[in-house]
C-alpha cells in the first residue's frame, strides 16, 4: 500500500488555514503523525478517510483518487475517531455486527464468523454479551479499533490512540497495534503524545501549524539532536535561570537540588553534561528552533 498526499491544502469556511501545501508518502507499516494541539492532524485524518474535501491539493491511495474513488477508498479504510461513541443499548458483540453491516458486510453468516474473530483478536470475547456503554475506557477503546478493523481494511487511521487509558491499557493497546502491522497494511497513528510514536512507529512525520516540518524515521529525528540534550546538577538558582532560558524536560529531587534534563545548544556555567536524546528530546528540540526561526523572521 501507498497512500501519496500532494500539496494538500485546507482552508476552512472560517478563513483558518489548517494545512498548507503538504506533500507526503506513506508506505507500509506503523506511520506517526505528531504534533501540538491545532497542529492540523485532525484535519489531515478527515480528509484521507474522505469524510471532508481538501482545498487544494490531491491525495491517492496507491493509484485511486481520493476524491474520484471514494467508495474504493472508503471500502479499504478502517477509521477511529478521537471521540468515538457507541450506542448505550447494543452489547459488544452485536455492537460490532452493526460495524460489520455499516462496513457493507451483508452476508450473517460471514458477519457472524468475522464478530467472533474479532472479539478474539482484541480481547472481547468474554465481554461480548456486555453492555458496550458499561465497558471500561481501555475495553471501549479496544471495541473501537474493533470496529474499525471489521472489514479487514488496508488502511487503519486512528486519532489520539491513547487519550483516556492507564498506562497498563496503554501500553495493551500500542501492543496490539503493533502485532496488527503485518505486511500489505498502513497503520497511521495521530497523536500529541510522543511515546505513542517512539514506541510503535518506523516512520513519522511532524506538522506545526498546517506545516510539515519533518518527515522520515524517528531515529532520523533523534540523530538531529545529538549534543543537544544536557544533564544538569542544579541548586535552586540554576533550576530557575535554566527553567526561564530552556525547555526543562525532566527534574528529578535529589539530595541538594536537582538533576534536570535540559535541551539546549549550548550550556556554560553549570554542572553539565550531554546525554543521549530520545523522541521526546527530538521532538522538544525540533519545535523549539521552529519557534526561534519563526521569532528571528517576525522580528525582520
Ligand atoms: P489538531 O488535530 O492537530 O489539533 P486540527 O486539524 O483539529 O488540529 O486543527 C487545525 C486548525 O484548524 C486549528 O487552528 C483549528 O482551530 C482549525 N479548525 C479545525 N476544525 C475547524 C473547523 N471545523 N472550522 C474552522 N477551523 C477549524
Amino acid at each position: 500500500m501507498e497512500i501519496t498526499i500532494e500539496n494538500l491544502g485546507k482552508t476552512y469556511r472560517n478563513g483558518n488555514n489548517a494545512l498548507k501545501g503538504v506533500n507526503l508518502t506513506i508506505e507500509n507499516g506503523m506511520f506517526g503523525l505528531l504534533g501540538p494541539n491545532g497542529a492540523g492532524k485532525s484535519t489531515l485524518m478527515r480528509i484521507l478517510v474522505t469524510l471532508m474535501k481538501p482545498s487544494t491539493g490531491q491525495a491517492k491511495v496507491n493509484q485511486l483518487d481520493l476524491i474520484k474513488n471514494r467508495k474504493e477508498i472508503r471500502a479499504m479504510m478502517g477509521y477511529l475517531p478521537q471521540d468515538f461513541r457507541f450506542f448505550s443499548k447494543l452489547r459488544t458483540s452485536e455492537f460490532l455486527d452493526y460495524a460489520a453491516r455499516l462496513a457493507g458486510m451483508k452476508n450473517r453468516r460471514e458477519r457472524n464468523i468475522a464478530v467472533e474473530k474479532m472479539l478474539e483478536e482484541v480481547g472481547l470475547f468474554e465481554a461480548r454479551d456486555r453492555k458496550a456503554s458499561k465497558l471500561s475506557g481501555g475495553m471501549k477503546r479496544r471495541l473501537g479499533i474493533a470496529q474499525a478493523l471489521i472489514n479487514e481494511p488496508k488502511i487503519i487511521i486512528i486519532d489520539e490512540p491513547t487519550t483516556g487509558l492507564d498506562p497498563e491499557e496503554r501500553i495493551r493497546f500500542r501492543n496490539l497495534l503493533s502485532t496488527m502491522s503485518t505486511k500489505d497494511i498502513i497503520i497511521i497513528l495521530s497523536t500529541h503524545i510522543v511515546g505513542d510514536i517512539s514506541s510503535t512507529c518506523n516512520q513519522m512525520a511532524l506538522l506545526d501549524r498546517g506545516e510539515l516540518v519533518f518527515s522520515g524515521p524517528p531515529d532520523s529525528l533523534i540523530q538531529q539532536t545529538k549534543g543537544h540534550v544536557w544533564l544538569v546538577q542544579a541548586n535552586e538558582k540554576d533550576y530557575l535561570e535554566l527553567n526561564r532560558k530552556y525547555p526543562v524536560v525532566s527534574s528529578v529531587p535529589v539530595e541538594g537540588g536537582w538533576e534536570i534534563q535540559v535541551v539546549a545548544d549550548k550550556l556554560n556555567g553549570f554542572k553539565a553534561k550531554k546525554i543521549d536524546p530520545n523522541l521526546e528530546h527530538a521532538y522538544i528540540h525540533f519545535m523549539e528552533n521552529k519557534q526561534e526561526t519563526r521569532e528571528i523572521i517576525q522580528a525582520l
